[in-house]
């Protein structure tokens, strides 16, 4: 649902980058939206060339916006990354991850028969990626009290039909938000992760099965609908804004209470 509130101003002067707008359907691209509406300066990456012109459309309207390139895998790119931040911003003080990716063939039937190769890419796209990533920005983020924010999936931690390695990935990375933020609340950056409920994009069409998902909680979730991008983005603004300060190494639920539900 869209918010009926003004933006908030809440972001004027800082800075941040999201990792993870492949379209204008991304989740990155709605958390871009609520941080930039509110009066962040932003960086968004492309993983990759084929990309670069849909992710250079969408920044062209984000005042002062940087497009950079950078997949994951490629720990050169990642570094590159903050050194142009560095040089163009000076400081950091939000990042957005919003990065994932399973071969299609791992996102359905058995999960054991993940293979050794599909589990290591999904958690290393999906997982260590966050820690790469913070590892690198720490020397702009410091004492700023910024936040890092990353995706997560209820299927991290109950079983979704279909889900299999990318379940395992997103409990290392709910686990990983909590030592990032033991590692870095002491050097002012919060850490925490959203837990959005399924929402129609690229990355969840290659998820077997998603139509009944999405059937499935609209029925059963106590707010009796999906949630939409933009709940996601405005949350993201939350967790990027002084508001947030005292949350961190948390998982916040955007599920319409979905995680409440037993039978
Ligand atoms: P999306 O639009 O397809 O975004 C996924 C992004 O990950 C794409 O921009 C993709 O880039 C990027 N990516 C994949 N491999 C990469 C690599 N090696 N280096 C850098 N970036 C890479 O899908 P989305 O649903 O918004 O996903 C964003 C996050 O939300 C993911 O963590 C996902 O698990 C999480 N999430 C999604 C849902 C949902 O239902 N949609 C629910 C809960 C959580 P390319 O397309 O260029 O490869």
């Amino acid at each position: 649902m869209e918010s009926k509130d003004t933006p908030l101003q809440l972001l004027t002067g800082r800075t941040g980058i999201v990792f993870g707008v492949a379209n204008k359907r991304s989740l990155a691209w709605a958390c871009t939206k609520s941080l930039s509406q509110s009066g962040m300066r932003l960086a968004l990456t492309y993983a990759s060339e084929r990309m670069e012109r849909t992710v250079r459309e969408l920044a062209a309207d984000l005042p002062g916006a940087l497009v950079l390139p950078c997949d994951v895998t490629k720990s050169e790119e990642v570094e590159a990354v903050f050194a142009k931040l560095k040089a163009e911003f000076g400081f950091l003080d939000t990042i957005v991850h919003a990065i994932a990716y399973a071969k299609r063939e791992e996102l359905e039937g058995d999960f054991y028969h993940t293979s050794k190769a599909g589990y290591m890419i999904a958690h290393e796209v999906s997982c260590y990626s966050l820690t790469e990533i913070a590892r690198c920005a720490l020397p702009l983020m410091e004492n700023r009290q910024g936040s890092i924010v990353t995706l997560s999936y209820i299927g991290g931690e109950r079983v979704v039909k279909n889900y299999n390695v990318m379940g395992i990935a997103k409990a290392a990375l709910e686990a990983s938000v909590r030592y990032l933020a033991h590692d870095l609340g002491p050097r002012g950056i919060r850490v925490n992760a959203i837990s959005a409920g399924p929402v129609r994009t690229l990355s969840a069409s290659g998820v077997s099965g998603f139509s009944e998902v999405l059937d499935h909680i609209a029925t059963n979730a106590p707010l009796r609908r999906n949630i939409t991008a933009e709940e996601v983005g405005d949350a993201c603004l939350f967790l990027a804004s002084n508001l947030s300060r005292g949350i961190t190494g948390s998982t916040i639920y955007v599920d319409a209470g979905y995680n409440i539900m037993g039978v």
